[in-house]
C-alpha cells in the first residue's frame, strides 16, 4: 500500500486493496468471473450450507494438497436449478463428486467456478456433497497480504504451514460456496494427515489424534458455532501448547496458547496477560466471547496475523506495538500487543457479526479499529483513547469512499479501518452517553449473534437504539471521501455554527464536557446559534472538538 503509516492488517491482498482504488476511481469493469464470485446467482441461491467437512493432507515437499470438502446443505428453494456453484481456485483441481455417499455427479469447470450438475432435490431436505480434489495449492509469498497456503519453516528448518485467505476467499485451497453470507450453520470440522513429527490445530475443539504408523497422524479438530470459510484454518508446525481456564461473563472460557516448541517460556510470560486484559475489556463493551462452546485459541503463525474465529493467528514476535511500531503515533500503541488485541477484537466485529458482502468490510475493520481504543481506555484511561484514536487518524487518505460497489467481492479502501474508528467514535460522543453506547455495541453482538449482515443494517440498529437519525453521518464517512468542516464562533453569550463540506442534512451533534458543565450542539447545514456560559464557551476549542469529533473545526469571523 502507499500508506506506510497505516498498513492494513487483516486485507489478505495488498494489490486487491490497490485494484480496489483503480476501480473505483476509474470506473470498473467487473468481469463475469467477478460478479460469480462476489454475487448469489441462481447455482447458489438454492441451497443454504450445514456443515462443512474438511479432510486434507499437504505435501510440503511439493506444495501439494489433496483432500475431500464435504458440504452437507439444505435445499431451500423449491425452483432450484439443476447446478450447483462449487468456487476451487487454480490450480487446484476437482477429481470427484459424490452425493449423498452414492451418487457420482458431473462437473464442469469455468476459472474457478465449478458446476456440479446435480438432480433435483425436494425443497427442506439435507444433502451432502464430497467433493474430492487434488493438485498444486496456489501460495501466499507475503501472506497476509496475499492470500494462500504458506508453506514456511522454522527458525530451526522445520516445516511449518498455515493458510491465509481472507478476500481471496477459502476457495484459493478447498471447495465451497466462497461467500459470506453463507455460514454453515452447524459448524464445521477441519481433518488434517500430516508427517507424526508435527503438531495439526485448527479451530475450535480436539476430536481425535491418530497415528496411521507410516510416518503420518491424523488429527480432527471442530467447531459447532457458524464459521466463515476464511476463518476455517489449518496450523501444522513444532508447537507446545498450554491452556487455562478464564471466568468470563459466560462462565468458564477454554484458553489455549499454542507457540513453537522454542518459544513456549517466552509465551507463557507474555500471552495471557494480554489475552485477559482483551477479554476483560471487550466482554465489557461487546458482551460475552460469542464462541464460549468452541473456546479460544491463539496460535503462533510465521505472518503477521488474522482473525480465524477461535483460533486467532498470531505473529506479532511476542513484542508489543504492531511488530514494534506505534499505531498512535502517541505512544500508547507501544503499550499493547496490536495482533493479539486487533486481531481478538474480531470475534465480535467480523466473526460474530459477519457482512454479507465484503463491500461492507468497515463493519469488521472500523468496529475492530475502535476496540483498540476501547482496549486503550480500559487499561490506560480516557485521555489515551482519545489521543489514540485521533492518532490513527493520521492514516486517514480519503481517496476513495469506505464502501465500494457491491456483488463482486470488491473489499473497502484501507480507510475502513482509522476512519471506521473515528466515525463510531464521533457517534459515541455525540451521543453524550457512554452507557447507552456501550448497550448499542452489546445490543449489536446480541441482536446480530452469529449472524450476517449488510452496513444498513447495522447502521439502521445504531440510529434506532442512539435515538437520533445517524442516516447523513453514515453516509457521510462511508460513502463519500469529504470531511466535514464545523464553522463556529462566539459572541454576545452565544454560539454561531454550522457544517459546509458535507452531505445534505449532515447532523452529528456535538457534546463536549468539562469538569462540572457540558454543551450539546445540533448542527446543520444552515447557520445556528444558541445560548452559551463562559465555562461552555470554554469547551469549545478547536482541540477539543478535534480530539472528539472527525470534523475540521473552524473559528470563523462572524460574518
Ligand atoms: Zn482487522
Amino acid at each position: 500500500m502507499t500508506n506506510k503509516n497505516y498498513k492494513c492488517l487483516c486485507l489478505s491482498v495488498f494489490a486487491s486493496a490497490l485494484a480496489t482504488v483503480s476501480l473505483t476511481q476509474a470506473p470498473k469493469k467487473f468481469s463475469i468471473a467477478d460478479t460469480l464470485r462476489g454475487s448469489i446467482n441462481p447455482a447458489r441461491a438454492w441451497w443454504n450450507v450445514q456443515r462443512y467437512d474438511l479432510d486434507i493432507e499437504p505435501d510440503f515437499s511439493n506444495k501439494q494438497l489433496k483432500g475431500t470438502s464435504t458440504i452437507v446443505y439444505r435445499v431451500t428453494d423449491a425452483a432450484q436449478l439443476e447446478s450447483m456453484q462449487i468456487d476451487l481456485q487454480e490450480p487446484l483441481q476437482i477429481t470427484a463428486v459424490l452425493l449423498d455417499k452414492k451418487i457420482s455427479i458431473a462437473f464442469a469447470k469455468s476459472g474457478s467456478v465449478w458446476m456440479l450438475a446435480m438432480p433435483r432435490q425436494a425443497k427442506g431436505s439435507d444433502h451432502e456433497v464430497a467433493i474430492s480434489y487434488q493438485g498444486k495449492v496456489h501460495e501466499a509469498i507475503r501472506a497476509p497480504w496475499d492470500g494462500g497456503f504458506i508453506f514456511a519453516k522454522d527458525s530451526l528448518g522445520r516445516p511449518w504451514m498455515t493458510v491465509a485467505c481472507q478476500g481471496l476467499g477459502a476457495s484459493v485451497w478447498f471447495p465451497c460456496k466462497d461467500h459470506q453470507s453463507d455460514e454453515p450453520d452447524k459448524g464445521a470440522s477441519l481433518t488434517i494427515t500430516a508427517p507424526d513429527t508435527l503438531v495439526a490445530i485448527a479451530n475450535g475443539r480436539l476430536q481425535f489424534t491418530r497415528n496411521n504408523n507410516n510416518g503420518t497422524s491424523t488429527t480432527r479438530w471442530a467447531v459447532v458455532n457458524p464459521i466463515s470459510t476464511y476463518c476455517l484454518i489449518p496450523y501444522i508446525g513444532m508447537y507446545k501448547k498450554f491452556s487455562e481456564v478464564y471466568q468470563g461473563e459466560k462462565g468458564r472460557l477454554d484458553l489455549t496458547y499454542w507457540a513453537l516448541d522454542y518459544n513456549e517460556a517466552k509465551a507463557k510470560s507474555y500471552m495471557p496477560d494480554q489475552v485477559h486484559k482483551m477479554l476483560k475489556a471487550f466482554e465489557h463493551w461487546f458482551g460475552p466471547y460469542p464462541f464460549y462452546e468452541d473456546g479460544y485459541q491463539l496460535i503462533e503463525t510465521s505472518h503477521t496475523g488474522m482473525e480465524h474465529q477461535s483460533a486467532v493467528s498470531y505473529g506479532n514476535w511476542y513484542k508489543f506495538g504492531y511488530r514494534g511500531r506505534d499505531m498512535s503515533g502517541y505512544g500508547w500503541g507501544m503499550k499493547f500487543d496490536f495482533i493479539i488485541i486487533h486481531e481478538s477484537g474480531h470475534e465480535w466485529f467480523g466473526n460474530n457479526l459477519t457482512t454479507k458482502d465484503l463491500a461492507d468490510m468497515w463493519v469488521h475493520e472500523g468496529f475492530t479499529n475502535y476496540s483498540e481504543t476501547l482496549f486503550v481506555e480500559d487499561v490506560f484511561g480516557v485521555k489515551a483513547s482519545n489521543e489514540y484514536n485521533y492518532g490513527t487518524r493520521k492514516g486517514i487518505k480519503n481517496d476513495v469512499p469506505v464502501i465500494p460497489v457491491y456483488g463482486v467481492n470488491a473489499q473497502g479502501s484501507g480507510d475502513m479501518y482509522p476512519k471506521g474508528g473515528n466515525m463510531l467514535h464521533s457517534i459515541r460522543h455525540s451521543m453524550g452517553n457512554d452507557e447507552k453506547f456501550t448497550q448499542l455495541l452489546r445490543g449489536l453482538n446480541r441482536t446480530f449473534y452469529h449472524q450476517t449482515v449488510t452496513s444498513k443494517q447495522v447502521e439502521a440498529y445504531v440510529s434506532k437504539q442512539g435515538g437520533f437519525n445517524y442516516q447523513p453521518v453514515f453516509d457521510q464517512y462511508l460513502r463519500t471521501i469529504q470531511v466535514p468542516k464545523l464553522e463556529y464562533y462566539v459572541g454576545g453569550g452565544r454560539v454561531y455554527y454550522r457544517y459546509t463540506n458535507c452531505v445534505k442534512g449532515f447532523n452529528l451533534p456535538v457534546v463536549l464536557s468539562g469538569s462540572n458543565t457540558r454543551i450539546r450542539l445540533l448542527p446543520g447545514t444552515g447557520w445556528k446559534n444558541s445560548a452559551v456560559t463562559a465555562a461552555q464557551a470554554a469547551l469549545l476549542t478547536p482541540e477539543n472538538i478535534r480530539f472528539m469529533y472527525y470534523v475540521e473545526p473552524i473559528l470563523v469571523e462572524k460574518p
